[in-house]
């Protein structure tokens, strides 16, 4: 069954009730950040000759019950407790992939600019403190026209933020949004939705090539099919000298929550038991064939591997290697 759950209102409601929203703008860029005074907002490493670079975009405070809409929220607050997590706030980080291979380089995703929530929208500055020129990027991918992926894609004045890259969708992910009459057909709460994934497509001075299932944006990078959370979301695997890495976008949104519960469906899925299928699939892939993955929202930097567990999954970050 098609369902629409993603709910700004609710999302709103979770953000003004996070504290740090509460504080004044400088103490919440302490809060967040931003410009990396002891916490770098990036970090980078090598998959095979390819060079990543994990950059935030910030981060977003939302509601544990948007963790699962098919679980009670005393199942919810139960898997939370059990990982120490907070059951407050489901505090989300926003990992943008940087792929520096070849002549390319790859940007995943342009976070949500200044247009969502002000916990997030630092991904320029956030490139500057890596020391990437945004002048050098040369593909954008978007993974899903949601509002922390898409909607930074233009600046205050409308304009494309990168002017010069070439941007990339997934066709039938860029077909759905950019449908007829779609914002009279869905609930309230997604109209917002609807508006901002069809004025970030329509960005004056943007060409979109459309992409298909196992298509290559450059040698090395290429999209795979991972429907469900939006109708068309697409991840992305990268290829360099025998190693690989699937950054999955929102094919999976919670380190813990989307590999040890995958049959729950989160509150931003369009299509629960398609995303549930898709998360399925991934999970089985990255634990048969030892894919490590990125998850968007998973705690960053985000990487790790997946290994079964039983009858399920578990996900081991990643140990980083900082010689
Ligand atoms: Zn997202």
């Amino acid at each position: 069954m098609t369902r629409f759950n993603p709910n700004r209102r609710t999302l709103l409601k979770a953000a003004a009730a996070a504290p740090a929203l509460a504080l004044p703008a400088p103490l919440l860029a302490q809060v967040s950040g931003p410009a990396g005074r002891s916490n770098p907002p990036y970090f980078r490493f090598d998959v095979g000759t390819a060079r990543i670079t994990v950059v935030s975009d910030g981060y977003l405070g939302l509601g544990v019950d948007g963790l699962a809409t098919n679980a009670s929220l005393d199942e919810i607050v139960a898997f939370l407790e059990a990982h120490r997590l907070s059951t407050e706030q489901n505090y989300s980080h926003t990992n943008h992939v940087v792929i520096q291979t070849g002549e390319a380089t790859v940007l995943v995703d342009v976070g949500s600019g200044n247009r969502f929530l002000p916990t997030a929208g630092r991904l320029m500055d956030n490139l500057n403190a890596a020391g990437i020129d945004p002048s050098t990027i040369t593909h954008v991918v978007i993974t899903h026209a949601h509002p922390d992926h898409i909607w930074g894609v233009r600046d205050g004045f409308d304009e494309p933020i990168l002017p010069d890259a070439e941007y990339i969708i997934g066709a039938a992910e860029h077909d759905w949004w950019m449908q007829d009459g779609l914002v009279d057909r869905v609930p309230a709460e997604m109209q917002q939705f609807v508006v901002g994934a069809v004025n970030s497509l329509t960005t004056e001075g943007l060409e979109w090539t459309r992409l298909r299932d196992g298509d290559a944006v450059v040698p090395g990078v290429r999209l795979i099919d991972t429907p469900g959370h939006t109708p068309n979301h697409m991840s992305v695997m990268i290829e360099s000298a025998g190693k690989r890495l699937l950054a999955l976008g929102d094919a999976m949104t919670h380190a813990y929550v989307s590999v040890e519960r995958p049959g729950w469906h989160g509150g931003f899925d369009y299509d629960g038991p398609t995303a549930v299928e898709t998360r399925k699939r991934l999970l089985d892939m990255a634990a048969t064939d030892a894919i490590p993955v990125l998850g968007y929202h998973f705690p960053f930097p985000g990487v790790g591997n997946i290994m079964r567990d039983g009858d399920g999954y578990r996900f081991v970050p990643a140990i980083w290697n900082w010689g």
